[in-house]
């Protein structure tokens, strides 16, 4: 038998004994090192939902996962038992028009760890198709491989928004995505990196995390004049709030013909349709990722990018709810990581 920590209902998560799940058929089994905590992971246990994806049973959360490969089902030839991986949690059905187009993020039938009704990996054992359980050189810890969850959104914005030398990006929210973005334009080679957030502690870490200025979101007005002064007119926004005075201030921020990529997850917005017009905006949208995990790994591996410094607590499996707690408990909080297999 193994341990889960199940959330049964919002506000309520107990740990349950299930039985170990077997690898079938081209699948790996997975030992969980680490999970990070994600903020839809903290949605669900408050709401129970987030926008059309409904908990209806009970939910095992985490996604954000790495471990080590303690059994492998027939015809899997690698990864070979013994392997640390990074989980890359979602599963596609491999057959439907976006998987065989090769967006298989977009598949209708994707199981995706910790969306309902696919539980995560708040758990010792998992069990992934052996193609998204990728190795992890020993230069990344487990939780820096955990962390090659959130990178991987945000190489999939950066590329999205076609970043590259001498690009002038503005990142709006300096959370844990908004500061991998920030690390990830940077390592594209934009030549300057302004962020914006409401808190001032958040705006600190952005510049910690090599932001080129922070702005102060809080007035329409005076952060505009600022994003200007630093950066002069944006030629992509990623947007990491999914917050209407955020989108607001990075709309009105852009450059003509620039490349606006919504990151950040929100319910309905408003646009300013005179703007994206006048200015010939672009648009886009971003859901997860797709085939940017062994570049996140390789990226990580080679130390441009600060996972490690980005893990502010650990928790036991008995403290999932501690861990999806921490960032409510402490503003500065940036990722919690839960240890399934340690107590
Ligand atoms: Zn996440
Ligand atoms: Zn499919």
């Amino acid at each position: 038998m193994q341990r889960v920590a199940v959330l049964t209902e919002p506000d309520h998560v107990v740990l349950e004994d299930r039985e170990v799940p077997e690898p079938g058929p081209g699948q790996v089994q997975v030992h969980v090192r680490a999970v990070s905590v994600c903020g839809s992971d903290v949605h669900y246990y408050d709401h129970g939902r987030i926008g059309g994806f409904v908990m209806h049973a009970p939910l095992v959360l985490g996604h954000e996962t790495s471990g080590v490969v303690s059994a492998v089902g027939p015809g899997v030839t690698a990864p070979a038992v013994g392997t640390r991986v990074a989980v890359e949690p979602q599963a596609e059905c491999g057959r439907c028009a976006q998987c065989r187009q090769g967006r298989y993020h977009l598949c209708p039938d994707i199981a995706f760890f910790a969306t309902p009704p696919v539980d995560g990996s708040f758990a010792e054992y998992v069990v992934v198709p052996a193609h998204r359980a990728h190795p992890v050189p020993d230069a990344l810890s487990d939780e820096a491989a955990a962390l090659i969850e959130p990178l991987s959104v945000a190489l999939h914005a950066a590329a999205k928004a076609d970043i590259g030398p001498g690009s002038r990006v503005l990142v709006s929210g300096a959370g844990p995505v908004g500061l991998l973005c920030l690390q990830v334009a940077l390592a594209r080679g934009a030549s300057a990196v302004v962020v914006t957030d409401v808190m001032a502690l958040r705006r600190e870490a952005a510049a910690e995390y090599g932001a080129t200025a922070t702005v102060d979101a809080n007035d329409h007005e005076t952060g505009l004049a600022a994003v200007g002064r630093t950066l002069g007119q944006a030629d992509v926004v990623l947007e990491c709030t999914g917050v209407q005075p955020a989108i607001d201030l990075a709309v009105a921020a852009t450059a003509p013909a620039a490349t606006v990529v919504l990151v950040g997850t929100g319910a309905t917005v408003t646009l300013p349709l005179d703007v994206v017009q006048a200015r010939e905006l672009v648009v886009k949208g971003t859901f997860r990722y797709a085939h940017v995990y062994p570049a996140a790994i390789d990226l990580a591996a080679s130390g441009r990018i600060r996972l490690d410094d980005m893990v502010t607590s650990h928790h036991p499996l008995e403290d999932a709810v501690g861990a999806l707690l921490a960032a409510r408990r402490d503003p500065m909080a940036l990722k919690a990581v839960v240890h399934p297999s340690r107590s």
